[in-house]
């Protein structure tokens, strides 16, 4: 069994030569430690500033999420560390039109392939009566549920007609549909309909939108893990030094998050700020060159609408002209909103906007399990696995929280 020395004050950086990945997965000796570390640094932090102080980290990711309420890592923190999610769950924040355009062109007789969490997500305006490609299919749509754009592309490859991919995601998913694009290997009468995301952007809105709204603010961000496995730590230390707040890029496993949430600790002790990767087993700084290629040679950065949330500058990806035969947008002369013609998209009762933002618990939405439940999700925070509503309701979120 692997030894280890008891952890000193120097937080993760004093195990970069450790043999970590035998220790991650269910060593109870290593959590426990790190826990006690936590409440050493925590203890720390309210000898200088006072009882009342209290901290708050944003875990960005959904799947982030996932670990934190499948684990119970909140009951494991001292009650001055509070862990929200933030508006990492890419379904959850694709905007109506997008699924309204393509409930639309479904019924049109387009064949529509759609991953299968974005096949329960409802639109905000009806089409023809259907509010979402679930129901569009139930009433003769062409609609397609794959487990991948790979998927989709062998299945159009030996289909005639029209088809279009509603391509939802973030900066992981956007190579699969940068590296097909650039190479040619889309048959014609395929298209996509992008709805692609940039998490930098988004985490830095979330963040000041707690300022504006004279919230509580948050103190550090844990950065997603996959996403920074293709841009790299890079973005994120400009987000951490724009902010002036620590940021620390966590693996998925529970102890991944423990030393993620005592490195941000150790981070604000020592008054740093930046970036610091826990989860270098797979992130390096300057991100994986050949997809972040792909995805700038097939994609421009554009300003993008969130789902109840409205544009973020500079937060989304649209393909760009070169490639403008397999843009649904141009082949179906799609309408895209401006910044002046944008409505709020969110859903009248549901309160993902505060849930996404990190400013409201599910549970404090009136139809938390009373009206929206995965079986029968409501608003789009309720539809996927990686939604902090669906991962509350499923998980009992909500079961071990200490505030
Ligand atoms: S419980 Fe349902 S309606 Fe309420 S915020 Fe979550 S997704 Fe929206």
């Amino acid at each position: 069994m692997e030894s280890f020395k008891p952890i000193d004050d120097s937080g993760i950086q004093k195990w970069s030569n450790a043999n970590i990945e035998n220790l991650y997965r269910r060593n109870k000796r290593f959590a426990e430690e790190v826990r006690k570390l936590i409440y050493k640094y925590t203890d720390k932090l309210v000898k200088i500033h006072g009882r009342d102080f209290k901290l708050k980290f944003m875990n960005f990711c959904g799947t982030h999420e996932w670990t934190t309420v499948h684990y119970g890592i909140r009951s494991l923190l001292p009650e001055n560390v509070e862990l929200v999610a933030g508006p990492g769950c890419p379904v959850c924040i694709t905007p109506s039109f997008l699924i309204e355009h393509a409930i639309k062109l479904s019924l049109e007789g387009v064949r529509v392939y759609t991953f299968g969490d974005a096949f329960k997500l409802r639109a905000v305006k009806p089409v023809k009566d259907v509010r979402s490609l679930a129901e569009a299919k139930a009433s003769g749509g062409n609609v397609t549920v794959v487990y991948s754009f790979l998927d989709a592309l062998k299945d159009s490859y030996n289909y005639a007609k029209e088809s279009l991919f509603l391509a939802i995601g973030f900066e992981t998913t956007a190579p699969g549909y940068a590296i097909p694009l650039v190479n040619r290997l889309i048959p014609k009468n395929m298209y996509l309909l992008p709805a692609l995301r940039l998490t930098p952007p988004a985490a830095e809105y979330a963040i000041m939108e707690a300022k504006k709204r004279s919230m509580p603010s948050i103190d550090g961000i844990i950065a997603p893990g996959h996403v920074s496995s293709i841009t790299g730590a890079k973005p994120w230390d400009v987000v951490s030094r724009k902010l002036g707040i620590p940021a620390v890029i966590s693996g998925f496993e529970p102890l991944d998050l423990l030393l993620s949430i005592l490195e941000l600790l150790r981070m604000i002790l020592k008054g740093e700020v930046g970036v610091k990767v826990e989860y270098r087993r797979v992130v390096s700084w300057n991100g994986n060159v050949e997809s972040l290629n792909a995805i700038n040679t097939a994609f421009e950065v554009v300003d993008s609408p969130w789902r109840g949330i409205g544009f973020i500058d500079e937060s989304g990806l649209e393909i760009r002209g070169v490639y403008s035969n397999y843009d649904s947008f141009k082949i179906f002369s799609l309408d895209k909103p401006s910044r002046i013609s944008w409505r709020d998209d969110s859903l009248s009762g549901c309160k993902c906007t505060e849930v996404i933002l990190g400013l409201a618990k599910p549970t404090e939405c009136k139809l938390f399990l009373n009206g929206c439940s995965p079986s029968k999700p409501f608003g789009p925070c309720m539809v996927s696995s990686e939604g902090t509503c669906s991962i509350w309701a499923r998980f009992g979120g909500y079961l071990n929280l200490k505030r």
